[in-house]
């Protein structure tokens, strides 16, 4: 049994949409402009802060990737403390809160303290990113599943992405720039087909959006060629033809393989 709330602060961990605040759902936007507190992430964009009231307290934990782990615990620490003080606090975190997002942890540790907590879903950045790009992540003529995978992990190679990517399938990468070469040598060496079209979404729904394809066999050279800034997601499969994206093709020859699968 979970123990009852002693006081009557409330937890809400919120998911802030992709970037653009039109994107909030009214529930989120509602629960800025009430909180007594919002702590926030890097990657929540200006747009949707500027929604937070002044008066309402705002404290940003933007991660350092060196010190991941601990941060979470004094993420942890912090928005338990705060609700135990009796605010309302809104834990406001980019995309949705449960994908890639260490919302469970959160809510773990909020249980686990046994304080009120709520959870708002939020556009995760797939599907506001997509969306804004024209691209379809399944379509009936070219994709009828949907992976989320995870690029950052350090070993990248323990990793089972097979059957993930490939005819039929649409395979997103978050946090997928710094090792885009390894994953496209990934998943030719699972037997992906390296003229696989495949989008790069950078800055999705932002006014600085940008999106670059080309074919999985050149898409670590993309990366660095167009220096494709975080956070950026990579989208492997047919339905990355259609996408309203430039073609940044890196060889000779690759453009007639681009139109030979359009
Ligand atoms: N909880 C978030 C994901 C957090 S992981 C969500 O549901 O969207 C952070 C990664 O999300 C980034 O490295 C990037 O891959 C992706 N991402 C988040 N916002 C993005 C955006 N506006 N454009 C492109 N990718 C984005």
């Amino acid at each position: 049994m979970e123990k009852q709330p002693s006081l009557a602060g409330k937890l809400w961990l919120v998911g802030a949409g992709p970037g653009d605040p039109e994107l909030l759902t009214l529930r989120a936007a509602r629960l800025l402009a009430s909180a007594d507190l919002v702590v926030h992430d890097g990657l929540v964009g200006a747009g949707v802060l500027a929604l937070i009231p002044p008066h309402v307290e705002r404290i940003s934990v933007a991660k350092q990737r060196s010190r991941h782990t601990m941060k979470q615990d004094l993420i942890n620490a912090l928005i338990v403390r705060e609700t135990q003080s009796g605010k309302q606090v809104v834990r406001l975190k980019g995309g949705d809160p449960f994908i890639f997002g260490r919302g469970g942890e959160e809510l773990d540790a909020a249980r686990t303290a046994g304080i009120a907590v709520e959870v708002v879903p939020g556009i995760t950045a797939a599907a506001g990113c997509a969306a804004q790009a024209g691209l379809p992540l399944t379509h009936r003529e070219d994709a009828s599943a949907v992976s989320f995978v995870a690029g950052q992990c350090k070993d990248l190679s323990d990793q089972d992405w097979s059957g993930l990517a490939g005819h039929g399938r649409t395979l997103v990468i978050y946090m997928g720039l710094a090792t885009a070469h390894a994953i496209a040598d990934k998943l030719i060496a699972d037997g992906v087909s390296p003229g696989l079209p495949v989008a790069v979404i950078e800055r999705g729904t932002t006014a600085d959006a940008r999106v670059v394809r080309t074919l999985l066999t050149d898409l670590g050279d993309l990366v660095a060629r167009e220096a494709v800034q975080s956070p950026a997601l990579i989208v492997v499969g047919m339905v990355a033809a259609r996408a309203d994206a430039l073609d940044c093709l890196g060889a000779p020859g690759i453009a007639e393989q681009i139109r030979d699968f359009t």
